[in-house]
């Protein structure tokens, strides 16, 4: 492997990514208060819906562009720390190679595209979402 190739391997699979972030796996992120939401989020006009139990916030997350999120060094619920959906999971148990996953990751992308131009059924993602990114599907 090539040093490259190498920090290629070692960069997350979630940048670029963000369909956790944007509403497309999930619609909604837990938090426990106010200040687990935290100040950049707020600043962004994050709400809490606090009548659900627990208290969440509603996704797409204003802060998440192309895939990354824009206030990764600054404060970050931690739902956002903690989330793992299946496939990082799969990569951190080394059943699915970085590269492996990008594909999926990348196939999907493309294929909200064509859900969204009208030329694929929505089932279709739905299905590669319970299959690789959803928890408990
Ligand atoms: S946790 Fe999964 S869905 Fe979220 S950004 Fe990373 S790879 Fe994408
Ligand atoms: S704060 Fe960052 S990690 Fe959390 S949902 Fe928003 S973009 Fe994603």
């Amino acid at each position: 492997m090539t040093p490259s190739e190498e920090s290629a391997n070692e960069q997350s699979i979630c940048i670029g990514c963000g369909l956790c972030c944007d509403g497309t796996v999930v619609t909604h992120l837990a938090v426990r208060d106010e200040s687990d939401l935290g100040a950049p989020l707020r600043g962004l006009g994050v709400e809490i819906i606090a009548a659900a139990d627990p208290p969440v916030f509603e996704l797409p997350c204003p802060a998440v562009c192309d895939g990354v999120c824009t206030i990764h060094s600054l404060h970050r619920p931690s739902a956002c720390e903690q989330f793992e959906c299946k496939l990082s999971r799969a990569v951190l148990d080394g059943e699915v190679s970085p590269e492996e996953a990008r594909s999926v990751i990348s196939a999907t992308l493309g294929s909200r595209e064509q859900v969204r131009a009208g030329l694929l059924n929505e089932a279709v993602l739905q299905e590669m979402l319970t299959a690789y990114f959803r928890i408990g599907d």
